[in-house]
């Protein structure tokens, strides 16, 4: 494991992987994967000490992507920005909100990032792309479809904003994910992509019977069943079984195969 101090150390890790044919991922906290069991021949690169963050009088933040959601929403409302909220109660950095396009049903980064400074591994270039180029959609983003490193982003809120109000909003959401969410338990969050805006996979589990279900350590939370948490002992195994599981189910009694949103190190 690779933890740069600077984005330049950042850069440096990738270009040597991809000189010499390694194979490597740039993760953040990592809230968002399922590691493999067995030994892995993956270089990987944590960036959460890449954790510089910058408000600008306008509304607007620079950070480096190791930063975490929670510091970057907190901040902001120190600073009377609104418009991050939705990320408070998210569980990992700027790099991995970006890539995945994080947020909740009151918002997401596409909403904020004005634009971001990214690493395409395979030109060995560095651009600056804004909004619309990121090509944002539901938990995707265009660092997704072309293997792009975030190094920074130059976020833009709102100014003005009550800070008191700021971090009431953030408390009150924390407190219904806290209410809803298996927060209690490890896990890697929701683990399907909803197939379609309105449809919340997690109904359908509940639905067929599978919430609570249990194989080995991994468990379908009993508490909000687009969750599988680690009960004690689990095993990657036992989170993918689970996840199989419930593919083929819902296939079988709903014509369509779930879609995993979570991430796989390495990759299945
Ligand atoms: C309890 C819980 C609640 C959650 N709630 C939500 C939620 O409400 N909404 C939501 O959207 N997500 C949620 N998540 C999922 C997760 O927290 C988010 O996707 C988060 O943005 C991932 O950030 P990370 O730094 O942990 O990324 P990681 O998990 O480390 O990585 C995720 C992906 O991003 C890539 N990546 C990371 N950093 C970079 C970078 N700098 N450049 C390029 N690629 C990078 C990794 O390679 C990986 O493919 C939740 C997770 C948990 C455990």
């Amino acid at each position: 494991m690779i933890e740069p101090r600077c984005t330049g150390e950042l850069i440096e890790a990738v270009v040597l992987c991809e000189q010499y044919g390694l194979d490597y991922a740039v993760i953040g906290k990592g809230s968002n994967v399922l590691f493999g069991d067995e030994t892995i021949e993956t270089v990987l690169i944590r960036t959460v000490y890449l954790d510089a963050v910058q408000s600008l009088p306008d509304g607007r933040i620079r950070a480096l992507c190791g930063v975490p959601l929670g510091r970057l929403a907190a901040l902001s409302a120190r600073e009377g920005f609104g418009g991050l909220c939705f990320a408070a109660g998210i569980p990992g950095t700027l790099g991995g909100a970006v890539f995945m396009n994080a947020g909740t049903s009151t918002g997401e980064m596409a909403d904020v990032v004005e634009s971001a400074e990214v690493l395409l591994p395979e030109k060995r270039e560095i651009k600056t792309l804004f909004n619309q180029e990121l090509s944002f959609s539901y938990r995707k983003s265009y660092l997704q479809d072309k293997n792009a490193i975030l190094l920074s982003a130059l976020l833009k809120l709102r100014s003005g904003f009550d800070p008191k109000l700021l971090f009431e909003e953030m408390r009150s959401s924390n407190r219904l994910r806290k209410a809803n969410q298996p927060l209690e338990f490890p896990s890697a969050g929701s683990v399907f992509r909803k197939p379609d805006p309105d449809i919340a996979i997690s109904k359908i589990v509940d639905e067929l019977g599978l919430k609570g279900r249990r194989i080995g350590g991994a468990e379908v939370s009993k508490k909000h069943a687009g969750f599988i948490v680690n009960v004690g002992g689990a095993t990657s195994a036992d989170v993918r079984a689970l996840i199989e599981e419930i593919q083929n189910t819902v296939e079988r009694e709903k014509g369509f195969r779930p879609i995993p949103e979570i991430r796989f190190i390495p990759e299945v």
